[in-house]
């Protein structure tokens, strides 16, 4: 009993601090280099509202001081790969409370699409990315993720093709967050928690109903791997095809904007018949 009060209020100090050193970050003015980075390799942000625009920053911020970058296989780590990486990953952070993917410590990064080793024990807790050569990775207790420079700077150039691998990947880490992979990240409510899983279960389903068929679909048939994957995937087509997703899937676009508290149609460059 005693234990458990000294432990909940060492906790409490601990936000504490954590929340002022936040806040001071914040305060902090956004350098000129990071911003001229983040207008030259991170073509949605432009599309941003300003006050939208004014928040990622803030996040970005945070999420540098508080993450660990290493480069990999000769990679040198630069503002440049910092910046182009947590400025994407910040697009899932705006308009809730966060703990700026607390499961995560350190981001590795290689200069381009990766061999993973076939030596490695893939289990229940490691997630592919393809077969051998991937793009990026994560794993609920790995606290780190994989990138490939090359696939980050893609994904962050063009903002409407639905393949964004920092959104995937990070999208992973907010699953993680209530420490399961199972593809629902942490909802507010028991009712929200069911909406959530009925939905993803039949858009699931029918994906992987498509994957068998062959039937052509907009989400990426890589996400009817597993739950966990088709969150990543439907994350990725909520940010780079919503007004596609929103058209031909509206029941996953309205649970995704709901968690994300964010409609992407609104900044979307996407280009179909419903908006040229
Ligand atoms: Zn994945």
């Amino acid at each position: 009993m005693q234990r458990g009060v000294a432990s909940t209020t060492l906790l409490t100090v601990l936000g504490f601090f954590k929340d002022r050193h936040r806040k001071r970050l914040k305060a902090r003015p956004f350098p000129n280099e990071w911003l001229k980075i983040i207008k030259a390799r991170v073509a949605f942000f432009i599309r941003l509202a300003a006050t939208d625009q004014a928040e990622l920053l803030d996040h970005t911020q945070i999420l540098l001081a508080e993450k660990n970058f290493e480069g990999c296989a000769g990679q040198e780590i630069s503002d440049e790969i910092r910046v182009t990486i947590a400025a994407q990953a910040c697009l899932l952070l705006l308009h809730r409370k966060t703990d700026y993917f607390p499961r995560l410590l350190t981001i590795l990064v290689y200069p381009s699409t990766f061999l993973a080793s076939e030596q490695r024990p893939i289990t229940a807790e490691i997630w592919e990315e393809g077969k051998h050569a991937r793009l990026g990775e994560t794993a609920r207790t790995m606290g780190s993720m994989v990138l490939a420079w090359d696939a980050v700077k893609s994904g962050a150039a063009d903002p409407s093709d639905g393949k964004n691998v920092v959104l995937h990947e990070f999208a992973h880490q907010l699953d993680y967050e209530n420490f399961a992979a199972d593809g629902t990240p942490a909802l507010a409510t028991r009712k929200q928690q069911l909406a959530w899983r009925e939905v993803m279960r039949t858009e699931f389903a029918s994906l992987r109903a498509a994957e068998v068929t062959g039937i052509p679909t907009l989400l990426d048939t890589y996400g009817a791997t597993n739950a966990a994957e088709f969150f990543a995937v439907s994350t990725e087509a909520f940010f780079e095809r919503p007004v596609m997703l929103r058209a031909q899937h509206p029941r996953l676009y309205a649970e995704l904007q709901q968690y994300f508290r964010q409609d992407p149609v609104e900044f979307s460059a996407e280009r179909t018949r419903q908006n040229l």
